[in-house]
């Protein structure tokens, strides 16, 4: 009994669609344009897209939508340690936060608001950036943990 009632408060939440695909579905800039793009694919995903900026160079790169994996490829070559600038590619806004940096190097960090889920932030410091992914929700955070485990606190 208590395990058909555990179901059906399940079945109306819309965690559990993404416990099956943890990765990010929708990302939009601060002003609320799609950053989500079908153009190039990661893992058969669509990408983040994200204007990607570094001295004097722009371009755009291409972010891998699943948590905790975040592959990327971009149109300019960035050598490691250096950091860049990221922004909405279609309206301008950066996405550079300006009260968070990043926890291990200090770096600016840049944020991403998930539609209904919170936000993501990240190290701009090319080779850091992979290691301090951090999504800020609590139901993508139990994601990230462990997807049995959302089922056990719901
Ligand atoms: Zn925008
Ligand atoms: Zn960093």
């Amino acid at each position: 009994m208590g395990e058909r009632l555990k179901d059906v408060q399940l079945s109306k939440t819309s965690v559990v669609s993404r416990v099956r695909t943890v990765n990010i579905q929708t990302a939009h800039c601060p002003k609320g344009c799609d950053l989500m793009s079908d153009k190039v694919k990661i893992h058969n995903l669509s990408s983040i897209c994200v204007k990607i900026k570094w001295q004097d160079r722009e371009g755009l790169i291409y972010l891998d939508p699943e948590f905790g994996s975040y592959k990327h490829s971009s149109d300019i070559d960035i050598p490691d340690g250096e950091v860049v600038d990221f922004s909405c590619p279609h309206c301008g806004i950066t996405l550079v936060s300006e009260t968070e940096s990043c926890n291990s190097c200090s770096a600016p960090v840049f944020t991403m608001i998930l539609p209904g889920e919170g936000e993501i932030s990240g190290c701009l410091r090319k080779g850091c950036f992979e290691h301090t992914l951090k999504i800020e929700s609590f139901e993508s955070m139990q994601l990230e943990i462990d997807e049995n485990f959302v089922k056990v606190i719901m």
